[in-house]
């Protein structure tokens, strides 16, 4: 686990390949369709608003933040954050990353399910991802406990692919409530649902590339648990 392993190129490089081929599709699809002006005139910040107060949710602020999709709802705050260019920009993409945020919003009125199990479960996978990186480093320290480090550190992987895993149907959902919403409010008219589909899609795949990474990586960890026995 703690020297150069050939075996872990095998299960590294799949899934980094794959989350190099989702970035690359996603700021394709964003860089298209942030340069293809929205019908409606409308910016990122006024679809957001549009949709929150349709859903009575006036009491969530729309805030500009630095970065670049940088786009966040946050449920603590219970407040949405919209990168500058999506913020101000008058694009599908700009008015499609907002609606998804909504989306966020929109899934946290509803409690729905899977949002609520992930916001449960994100103080135990940053509990999970720092020890993990003392174990690691412990593990290096102490190699003859070897086998007993393993299975911890394959508990606290668990943890994190497991918040990966949560994170594939919120996401698909909020992109679908945005999309319901959009087409509903007539934010987005017909002929933009596909470059609308397009970055939401792209933007998910990325998800996707670290759940895929986070599975691989877990059976690397449970192969050397294996080895190990022998
Ligand atoms: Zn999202």
């Amino acid at each position: 686990m703690f020297f150069f392993d050939p075996l872990w190129l095998v299960f590294a490089v799949p899934g980094l390949l794959l989350g190099i081929w989702a970035q690359i599709k996603l700021h394709h699809a964003y860089g298209k369709y942030s340069k293809v002006p929205v019908d409606s005139g409308m910016t990122g910040a006024q679809a957001a608003r549009e949709i929150l107060d349709r859903a009575g949710l006036n009491n969530v602020p729309v805030e500009e933040i630095p970065g670049q999709l940088s786009d966040h709802y946050d449920p603590t705050k219970r407040a949405l954050f919209l990168s500058s260019d999506n913020y101000h920009g008058q694009s599908v993409a700009a008015v499609g990353v907002a609606a998804h945020e909504s989306g966020h919003a929109l899934q946290h009125q509803a409690a729905y399910a899977m949002f609520n199990f992930r916001m449960a479960i994100v103080p135990v996978t940053q509990f999970a991802s720092m020890a993990y990186m003392g174990i690691f480093f412990a593990g290096f320290i102490f190699r003859s406990y070897f086998p007993t480090f393993i299975w911890i550190a394959i508990g606290l992987f668990c943890v994190m692919t497991l918040f990966q895993l949560v994170t594939l149907p919120v996401e698909f959902d909020a992109s679908r409530r945005a999309k319901e919403q959009l087409f509903r409010l007539g934010l987005v008219h017909e002929h933009e649902r596909a470059g609308v589909s397009k970055v939401l899609d792209a933007a998910a795949l990325t998800y996707v590339a670290a759940l895929v990474s986070s599975v691989l990586q877990l059976l690397y960890l449970l192969t050397l648990a294996r080895d190990s026995r022998r």
